[in-house]
C-alpha cells in the first residue's frame, strides 16, 4: 500500500471501513495526502500528465515483451542478448506498474477529498449488495495477495441474478494467468466483517433502490435497450480514440481494459465484457477478461466514462 492507509478505488470509494467513522477515515486520507505533497509528490494536473507518460511507456514495453514472446514461440528459444533484454523489460514493467499504482492512489485520494461532503458509509447487507458490485468494477488499490503479491479483485458468483453478501470474496488475479495447464495462483480470501462497510458517494440514483429493486428495473425491455444503445455508443467512442476503460486495468499488463461486445449475446447482461488489449479470441493472447454480468458493473462503467449511470 502507498500513502493511503485504506483500500480505495478510482471511483473515490473507501473499502473495509465498517467499524470506522467517515470523519476519522477522511481525516486520515487528508493527512497522508498532505504528507505526500510535502515530500514533493506530484498531484493534480501533474500526476495526470505523469500517469499519461508512464502509460505510453508501459505500452511500448508490453509491445516489445510480446514481440520477444512471439519470437521465442516461433523459433523455440531466444539468444542471450534477447533474453537479457526480456529480463530488463520485465523489471521495467514491474517498476512502471508500481509507479502507476501510486499515481492512481493520489487520484483516488483527490476524488475522496473533493467529494467528502457526499461521502457516506454504506453497510453491505441483503439490500445493498449492488453497491459492493458497483465498486467491484474498478480496480481495488492496495489489496494484494499474501501468497504471491499480485493484486486481488472483489469477486462473486457471476451466475446469480442478485448476489448476497456471503457470495462475495477476494480472488487473486494470478487465477487468470495460465502456466501450462495450471493457474499461477488460486488464492482466495473470505470477506472479513470490516469488508462489509464502504464509504462512497451515495448520491448515485442506483443506490436509492434496493439490490432486488435494481435487478427488477433492469429486466424491463425498454430500459435494457436504452442501456445497450448507450454502451454501444461508448464502445465505438472509446475505439475511435484508441482508449480503454479508465478504472479497470489488466493486472499483468497494467493497461486499461477494452470494452467489447459478444457476437451472439442472449441479453444485455450477457453482452459486454472487458478484455486486456493483448487479449485474443481462443486464448491466443492475454487471458484476462472480465464479464459485465450485473447492472451494477454497467452502471459503474457508464458513470465513470460518461458521468451518468443507468438510472
Ligand atoms: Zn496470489
Ligand atoms: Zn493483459
Amino acid at each position: 500500500m502507498g500513502f493511503l492507509d485504506r483500500l480505495a478505488n478510482g471511483l473515490g470509494t473507501l473499502l473495509g471501513v465498517l467499524v470506522d467513522t467517515t470523519v476519522q477515515v477522511i481525516a486520515g486520507i487528508k493527512r497522508g495526502y498532505e504528507a505526500y505533497k510535502r515530500q514533493g509528490g506530484a498531484t493534480g494536473a501533474n500526476v495526470v500528465d505523469d500517469l499519461t507518460r508512464k502509460k505510453d511507456r508501459l505500452r511500448s514495453v508490453n509491445d516489445e515483451i510480446m514481440h520477444l514472446r512471439n519470437q521465442r514461440m516461433s523459433s523455440g528459444s531466444l539468444n542471450d542478448r534477447a533474453r537479457r533484454r526480456w529480463d530488463d523489460l520485465r523489471a521495467e514493467r514491474d517498476q512502471l506498474l508500481s509507479e502507476l499504482n501510486q499515481g492512481k492512489e493520489v487520484r483516488a485520494a483527490e476524488k475522496i477529498i473533493e467529494s467528502e461532503n457526499v461521502i457516506d458509509k454504506v453497510e453491505i447487507d441483503l439490500e445493498t449488495t449492488h453497491v459492493l458490485q458497483y465498486n467491484a468494477f474498478a480496480d481495488t488499490l492496495g489489496k494484494t495477495c499474501r501468497i504471491c503479491g499480485r493484486p486481488m479483485k472483489l469477486q462473486w458468483k457471476r451466475d446469480l441474478s442478485v448476489a448476497e453478501p456471503k457470495d462475495f470474496y477476494w480472488g487473486c488475479t494470478g487465477w487468470y494467468i495460465q502456466q501450462g495447464d495450471k493457474r499461477v495462483c488460486t488464492h482466495t480470501e473470505k470477506l472479513q466483517r470490516n469488508d462489509y462497510g464502504l464509504m462512497t458517494d451515495t448520491t448515485a440514483p442506483e443506490f436509492s433502490v434496493t439490490a432486488e429493486e435494481f435487478g427488477i428495473i433492469l429486466t424491463d425491455k425498454g430500459t435494457e435497450d436504452v442501456i445497450d444503445t448507450r454502451l454501444r455508443d461508448l464502445k465505438s467512442d472509446l475505439a475511435k480514440r484508441h482508449r480503454g476503460v479508465e478504472l479497470a486495468t489488466c493486472p499483468v499488463h497494467g493497461e486499461n481494459m477494452v470494452l467489447r461486445r459478444k457476437q451472439n449475446a442472449t441479453g444485455l447482461l450477457d453482452a459486454y465484457f472487458l478484455a486486456c488489449p493483448y487479449w485474443q479470441p481462443n486464448n491466443a493472447g492475454c487471458t484476462f477478461i472480465e464479464k459485465l454480468k450485473s447492472g451494477s458493473q454497467l452502471a459503474a462503467l457508464l458513470k465513470s466514462e460518461t458521468g451518468r449511470g443507468v438510472l
